[in-house]
């Protein structure tokens, strides 16, 4: 059966079983800070077992993308060492909202692998959890199994909880006896064990107790099912393969890096190891990049650089020292790409990032392989022969260099690592950053969703309307579900039906007030804790309101139509970004509210002004051609195919709202729009910033933001004319720059020429020397450039002589010295300047025909020139 077979009867057989087949969620869960990936089927149905959300269907299947790499549950380091570890994987798996419960589970279980897999039932063990003698008896009475068949396992192995509180209960696994060739060989290997023999195919959760703050266990009413395989486990143990790696879902990747290593598959243990790493790890890349996330130095994106490095150097250790992994797309692609589109539809964008990421770790390799050359001199140098560990951390930790490829280089130099002291480093590192997913962009917490569980649909009319009566279905205050909400009071209130737009999506929530009878509540702002809720923050200004009282609701007419305005043009934006800079541009996030609106996006360098114009542009051709703007409801598939731009980072309902802006731009959607284009009126670019590697930021304004902009640049414009009293400004300026130019050369002149009467002076105070006529003098106020000019004039009316002259400035004196030509094979100027300024407390040298020097000490100067007669004369 090939791997794809496998993934479709698993979900044709759980839809002939009345599930509802849902497909998988993003790997990325942007809207769940405390999850790095998505690591299990049951991550997308979270809400609706902690029973925050009412689900639409009581039995789903799902083939779940799954990441269990960095974070609490990461199988990094086992990938390559076990036959059945992956950082990517994919989990089957089928899930029971309060519907049916254990001996169903196991019963679809195993008819799934018995007789639809055809998997021999006498190689079948069953885990359960060592309390759970409901489950044992099921598996021996309905199932039939042998006792020794059902092994009791702890809660280590056998007990799953979501968290600290929330839903829990024990599990059951299906496991299967690869035989002993497969096992480690000790003696207590078995069940339970570690090794690849007992390959642990399928974990069927029972969720059956809630936990509570005091870590108390009470029955939940709706016990509900929860089971995860992995298809890789699965299709290898259909395909006879003893390991994962040789399915077909990795053998298309392992035959290309074979034959880019030059190293046949199976020829030595490690190299195989290397080449399954590198394999797994450029499926997970390919993953990730698919769905936008870009490498960095945090969080999720640090977990991806950290794969890519990892491959990289498993790479090299075959003797491959330029980038390929991106060479490994397409492999990757065959495999999975019909099943995973977005693989296909980003592989371009996928191969530009991942070269530059390889190019990038190269580099690095680079600059820590000269860095270890320094660290290795010194300790050759101290005699001990080893490398502090620290320092061999550091390097791993700021350049990414490994500790293999250390260990290698330390070696052939006959050095060695303190490796116990690397691993503490290590250690330490991972303490410091367990838990810790770093900082993203990420949307204001929730507001508690449990406190609003029980507030029911609140159903949304402000596509069309902006006005609506409705009725007070709960009221809210500090946290709390009240009755009433008095004069003066702020609180929140869910209606049964609103027009006021509910935050999300990037668009601010709405604001405006209700009027119940005499009473008058300002809404400052409307949220959407989850798809069906609306919560109105209100302050009561007039009167009172309770409980099933009528409302009549009015939103801000003016504010929700320029956050329309702002939205609409995002999408004109992405659209035209798309246009100019290419198809890798994909929104990472984007903000919409009645001021401006920002949109960040992937793109890898800073964008040129002309093509920020260009944008701008179209974006405007745009709206003058007034296109309609039209949505609707179809199905995610139906939306996938008409084109719409899929947000990687939404969680999509069964349906989706596709909203068009003539024929230039689709996009899945919830948010409110313009009808048309035109309403947009104006759209101005502000800024073009970075947000993060590979990651840039667009602020835009639009309506009349915009045109108060342009008013304000003008008015600003008016006033620059008025002071430079013109109509042409820019030519004033330049004018005056000029201008301002040459009279600084001026000035300069004029300083030197200033000193033209004093030369004359010194000329004629010149001393004569033996025949040699020495000319001394002292201009204060000119800088060396200066004094330089002023000697050199000198010099031309003198011919013949030697020449000191000196300034002081800026509490410094300055002296410079000048030799005739025809005098410098008897006296050097440099000699000269050395000795006056040195009696002078300072320094200087230079030319036989021309030197300088200075001093601070000012007092001395004077001084220093008396002596510059002694000095030639000697
Ligand atoms: P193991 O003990 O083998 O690591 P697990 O107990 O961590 O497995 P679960 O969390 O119960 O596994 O996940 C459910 C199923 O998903 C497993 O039975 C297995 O088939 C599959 N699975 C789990 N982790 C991985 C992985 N890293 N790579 C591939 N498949 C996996
Ligand atoms: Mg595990």
């Amino acid at each position: 059966m090939k791997s794809s077979e496998v993934r479709t009867a698993f979900l044709e057989y759980f839809r002939s079983k009345d599930h509802r087949i849902v497909s998988s969620a993003p790997l990325i869960p942007k809207h769940d800070p405390t999850l790095l990936f998505v690591n299990a089927g049951m991550v997308q149905f979270k809400s609706i077992f902690l029973g925050d959300e009412k689900s639409r269907f009581s039995r789903a299947a799902s083939c779940q993308k799954c990441m269990r790499a960095g974070g609490k549950q990461s199988d990094l380091e086992n990938v390559g060492h076990t036959a059945r570890h992956h950082t990517f994987f994919e989990m089957l798996g089928n899930f029971s909202f309060g519907d049916y419960f254990k001996k169903d589970a196991m019963l679809f279980a195993w008819e799934l692998l018995t007789e639809r897999f055809k998997v021999p039932k006498e190689k079948l063990y069953v885990s359960v959890y060592e309390e759970d003698d409901e489950a044992a008896g099921l598996w021996s009475k309905v199932i039939g199994l042998a006792d020794d068949r059902i092994v009791r396992l702890g809660a280590k192995d056998n007990f799953w909880q979501m968290g600290d509180t929330g839903p829990c209960g024990p599990c059951s696994e299906i496991i299967i006896d690869q035989g002993s060739h497969m096992g480690c060989g000790k003696p207590d290997c078995a069940v339970g064990c570690d090794c690849d023999r007992f390959l642990e195919l399928w974990n069927l959760v029972f969720m059956q107790f809630g936990r509570d703050e005091k870590g108390v266990l009470a029955p939940l009413p709706e016990p509900s099912i929860d089971t995860g395989m992995g298809l890789e486990r699965i299709s290898a143990v259909l395909q006879n393969k003893t390991t994962n790696f040789d399915t077909d879902l990795f053998e298309p990747i392992i035959r290309d890096i074979s034959s880019l290593a030059n190293i046949q598959y199976g020829s030595s243990h490690e190299k195989d190891a290397s080449m399954r790493v590198m394999a797994d790890h450029v499926r997970a890349t390919v993953f990730m990049l698919s769905e936008g996330l870009v490498p960095s130095n945090e969080g999720r994106g640090y977990v991806l650089r950290r794969i890519i490095r990892r491959a990289a150097r498993h790479a090299k250790l075959l003797n491959i020292h330029e980038p390929c992994l991106f060479r490994l797309i397409d492999s990757v692609s065959r495999a999975v790409g019909d099943i995973y589109p977005e693989i296909v539809t980003e592989m371009g964008r996928t191969e530009k990032l991942l070269k530059i990421e390889e190019e990038h770790f190269h580099r690095t390799i680079d600059t820590g392989m000269n860095r270890l050359d320094e660290i290795m001199e010194k300790v050759r140098q101290g005699g001990t022969g080893i490398i502090p560990g620290k320092v061999v951390f550091e390097l791993y930790d700021t350049f990414g260099f490994p500790l293999d490829f250390a260990r290698d280089i330390a070696m052939d130099a006959g050095l060695k690592i303190d490796e116990d002291a690397f691993r503490r480093e290590m250690e330490l590192q991972r303490e410091r950053s367990k838990g810790n997913i770093g900082s993203f962009h990420l949307t204001a917490p929730m507001p508690a969703i449990k406190l609003y569980a029980n507030a029911g649909r609140s159903e949304f009319v402000g596509y069309d309307t902006l006005t609506t009566s409705a009725t007070v279905k709960y009221l809210y205050k500090d946290n709390k579900v009240v009755n009433v909400l008095q004069e003066n009071e702020e609180g929140e209130i869910v209606l049964d039906k609103t027009p006021f737009y509910g935050g999300s999506g990037g668009q601010a929530g709405d604001t405006g007030i209700m009027t119940s009878g005499h009473a008058l509540i300002r809404v400052t702002d409307t949220k959407k804790p989850n798809p069906d809720i609306y919560i109105h923050r209100v302050k009561v200004e007039k009167g009172s309101i309770k409980k099933d009282d009528a409302v009549f609701c009015n939103v801000d007419e003016i504010s929700r139509k320029a956050t329309m305005r702002n939205h609409t043009a995002t999408h004109l934006l992405h659209r035209a970004l798309r246009m100019v800079l290419g198809d890798h541009v994909k929104q990472s996030g984007s903000v919409v509210d009645p001021e401006r609106l920002r949109f960040d996006f992937t793109h890898f360098s800073a964008i040129r002004d002309d093509d920020i114009k260009k944008v701008e542009d179209i974006i405007n051709e745009k709206i003058w051609e007034n296109l309609s703007v039209t949505t609707e409801i179809m199905s995610v598939d139906e939306a996938t195919e008409s084109g719409a731009v899929a947000l990687f980072d939404e969680k999509y309902g069964e349906t989706v709202r596709v909203v068009s802006t003539g024929n230039f731009s689709k996009e899945l959607c919830g948010g409110t729009h313009c009808k048309a284009t035109g309403e947009i009126g104006l759209c101005v670019v502000l800024s073009e910033s970075s947000v993060a590697s590979g990651i840039r930021r667009i602020e835009a304004l639009t309506g009349k933001p915009a045109l108060d902009h342009l008013k304000q640049k003008k008015s600003e414009l008016e006033q620059i004319k008025n002071v430079l009293k013109t109509e042409k400004p820019l030519e004033k300026v330049e004018k005056l720059l000029d201008e301002m130019k040459s009279m600084e050369k001026e000035i300069q002149k004029l300083k030197t020429s200033s000193a033209r009467d004093v030369i004359s002076d010194a000329l004629h105070n010149a001393r004569e020397l033996g025949g040699i006529k020495v000319v001394r003098m002292r201009q204060d106020g000119l800088n060396t450039d200066e004094l330089r000019i002023l000697a050199d004039n000198v010099r031309d009316r003198l011919k013949s002589g030697i020449i000191v002259v000196s300034s002081v400035t800026d509490s410094q004196a300055a002296i410079v010295c000048m030799v005739t030509k025809d005098l410098t094979d008897r006296y050097n100027a440099g000699e000269i300047v050395k000795n006056i300024s040195k009696i002078a407390g300072g320094r200087g040298g230079g030319k036989p025909d021309m030197a300088q020097g200075g001093t601070k000490d000012i007092a001395k100067l004077d001084e220093a020139l008396e002596s510059v007669y002694d000095i030639i004369r000697k």
